[in-house]
């Protein structure tokens, strides 16, 4: 019995770690197309990039674990193809895996930049480790740095290049920051803290064109405006890892289509990660979460469904950042709230802002604020009618609102 899992990221490695744990004893076989062991990429835009945390820390486990684990890494060989008929993998060295059961967790890839110049050197993605070297070194030169994109990776690495004394300007479409995420009001919390810490924004410009000999020097705006650049980063989202599934003839949507079990439409293929469109009981819709806490349970809910463990992945969403001073997490999803309530203060960076519909909570998120999302899953999970002066009242316990 063979159980293979194509993508050696968060989502892969947890989910082999979790096949063991729970008992299975047959081939554990973990493809990955990068040649490192299974790393954490949040720190590839804040310790890991401001040089206050070793590279040793980000790695999901060391090179005897698997080993002691037998869990068989193949890595630095993408998967080419899954042949469903004989149970397959084809991997891009032509060599072939057989499986009983399968896991897809190939993750997401930066969506490029579509304008002249990206090829310029000093023009930046961040997904890889290689990726956050590159742009350490480049911010350590200093110099005028311009992000497309004011997204996680925007400004999480606005922030890095600060500290790191780097001119910064943001270019983003939308009104605000995070505008999809948090939508215009909250946003602001996170442009007023960037602006206190020098960096410059571009709101409702994109940029069309980047200029340069060899290496990039200026970015040019929808604006008509033209901006030095010494390093160009950019952060306009990702897009999901679906070519295999969709070639395999897989159902995909946005992700990788999946019923509530991270089960894909063929019995004997699972998802999971960023690249898994599942269904989630507790929204009653299907939902594609980019986030590192989706990858950590993910992957294992996954295994232990493999294993044909009774599973519900219904999970609040849930992501978190550090931005200068601000450390946040978020849970929940706005899309179509009516009120936004506050708890604490806003000007001190010490607060809970709760997103509600219909006058029930569906998003909350803590700035400094610790050990309440427990409390704060809890009220979006109950989805009932709250009263909003007890809820902005920090002397009212969450769980007694
Ligand atoms: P991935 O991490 O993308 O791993 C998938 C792996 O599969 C990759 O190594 C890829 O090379 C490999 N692969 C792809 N195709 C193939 C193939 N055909 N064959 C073999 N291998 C393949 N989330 C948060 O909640 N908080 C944060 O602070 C945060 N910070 C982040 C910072 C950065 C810089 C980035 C890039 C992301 C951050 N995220 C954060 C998001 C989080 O890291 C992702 O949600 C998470 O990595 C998803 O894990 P995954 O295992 O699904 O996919
Ligand atoms: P993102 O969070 O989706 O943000 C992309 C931003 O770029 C959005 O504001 C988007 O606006 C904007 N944008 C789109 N096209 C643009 C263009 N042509 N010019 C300028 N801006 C444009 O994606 P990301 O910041 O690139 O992050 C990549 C992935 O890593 C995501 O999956 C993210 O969740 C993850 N990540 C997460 C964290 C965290 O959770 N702390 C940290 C880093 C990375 P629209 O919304 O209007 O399209």
């Amino acid at each position: 019995m063979t159980i293979v899992i194509i993508g050696a990221g968060l989502a892969g490695a947890k989910a082999a770690e979790t096949l063991r744990e729970e008992g299975y004893t047959g081939r554990v076989v973990l493809i990955g197309a990068e040649q490192e062991l299974p790393y954490e990429r949040p720190p590839l835009s804040k310790g890991y990039l401001q040089g206050t945390a070793e590279l040793g820390s980000v790695y999901v486990h060391d090179a005897a674990w698997y080993e002691d684990k037998g869990v068989e890494l193949r890595l630095g060989v993408a998967a080419a193809a899954i042949d469903r008929d004989a149970r397959e993998v084809v991997l891009a060295d032509g060599s072939r895996e057989p499986y009983e059961s399968l896991l897809l967790a190939t993750g997401a890839t930066p969506r490029p930049l579509p304008v002249p110049g990206t090829d310029l050197a000093g023009v930046h993605y961040l997904r890889t480790i290689a990726d956050s070297q590159a742009l350490r070194a480049a911010f350590a030169h200093g110099g005028e740095v311009v992000i497309a994109g004011a997204g996680w990776i925007g400004l999480e690495t606005a922030a890095a290049a600060r500290l790191a004394g780097c001119e910064v300007t943001v270019v983003e479409p939308d009104p605000a920051p995070l505008y999809r995420v948090l939508g215009p009001e909250v946003g602001r919390v996170f442009q007023a803290l960037h602006e206190r810490h020098g960096v410059r924004f571009r709101f409702g410009a994109a940029v069309t064109g980047l200029r340069g000999d060899s290496t990039v020097r200026e970015a040019v705006l929808s604006t008509g405006d033209v901006l030095r650049a010494d390093e160009v980063v950019v952060g306009i989202g990702v897009t999901p890892n679906v070519e295999l599934a969709r070639s395999a003839g897989l159902e995909v949507a946005d992700g990788v289509v999946t019923d509530a079990s991270l089960r894909t439409s063929d019995p004997a293929i699972w998802a999971a990660g960023d690249l898994a469109e599942s269904f989630n009981p507790l929204l009653g819709r299907r939902v594609r979460v980019e986030h590192w806490a989706n990858a950590l349970n993910g992957g294992p809910a996954a295994a232990r469904a493999m294993l044909g463990r009774e599973v519900v992945y219904d999970r609040v969403p849930y992501f978190y950042s550090d931005q200068f001073e601000l450390g946040m997490e978020f849970s929940g999803d706005i899309t179509g709230h009516d009120e936004v309530v506050y708890r604490g203060s806003v000007e001190r960076l010490e607060f809970i802002a709760f997103w509600l519909r219909g006058g029930s909570v569906v998003a909350g998120m803590n700035v400094n604020v610790w050990d309440v999302v427990g409390d704060v899953q809890a009220l979006i999970r109950a989805g009932r009618s709250v009263d909003v002066k007890r809820l902005s009242d920090p002397e009212v316990p969450l769980d007694q609102v």
